[in-house]
């Protein structure tokens, strides 16, 4: 893998979240980014470690001045990654990590074609389920709409560089570090 920029996709509940962190608890050096969205923040999320909470006129201004790198609408909310953290980080020759959704990871490829795009997926969509109702994050119209796009999201496969399944975190951590040669 030559590219600097590594895209984590997969559907809602599969745990792309956790994976990164332990993925940067194990391994430092790699920089991961810190997205902003419109949704509100859940209970155990702080501001500007787990995501920039902002307003939607917040949110608009900064894809109105060209702070973003990517932005997409999910589940009702805006996400999008901050330009400037990733284009220094790769400036710097660090290891940049997104967790985007699946039209992020699309906007990233077409914009910046040496990323390179990691796939997680669940071991089946029964799995995926369990893991979003374990979460306990979502009401029951929400959660239903989050399995409906990640179902059209694991289609996408084929779009992937490659595609790690989420068995558990330390060896889907321990895929990635192959993958990314960390090791
Ligand atoms: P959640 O609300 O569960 O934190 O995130 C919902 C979805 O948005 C997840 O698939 C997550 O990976 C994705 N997401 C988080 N940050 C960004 C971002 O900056 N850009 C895009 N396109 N998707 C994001």
């Amino acid at each position: 893998m030559k590219s600097k920029l590594v895209v984590l996709a997969g559907p809602s509940g599969v745990g792309k979240g956790t994976v990164v962190r332990e993925l940067v608890r194990q391994k430092p050096e790699v920089f991961l980014s810190v997205s902003a969205t419109t949704r509100k923040p859940r209970p155990e999320e702080n501001h500007d470690d787990h995501y920039m909470f902002l307003t939607e006129k917040e949110f608009l201004d900064e894809i109105d001045e060209g702070n973003l790198l990517e932005h997409a609408q999910f589940a009702g909310a805006w996400y999008g990654t901050p330009r400037k953290p990733v284009e220094e980080r790769i400036r710097n020759n660090q290891i940049v990590v997104l967790e985007i959704d699946l039209q992020g990871a699309r906007q990233v490829k077409k914009s910046m074609p040496e990323a390179f795009l990691v796939m997680l997926k669940p071991p089946s969509i029964e799995e995926l389920k369990r893991r979003l109702i374990d979460r306990g994050t979502e009401k029951p119209e929400e959660l239903e709409l989050r399995l409906q796009v990640a179902i059209g999201e694991l289609e996408a496969e084929n779009e992937f560089d490659a595609v790690v399944i989420n068995e558990d975190v330390q060896s889907a951590v321990s895929q990635l570090i192959t993958l990314l040669h960390l090791n």
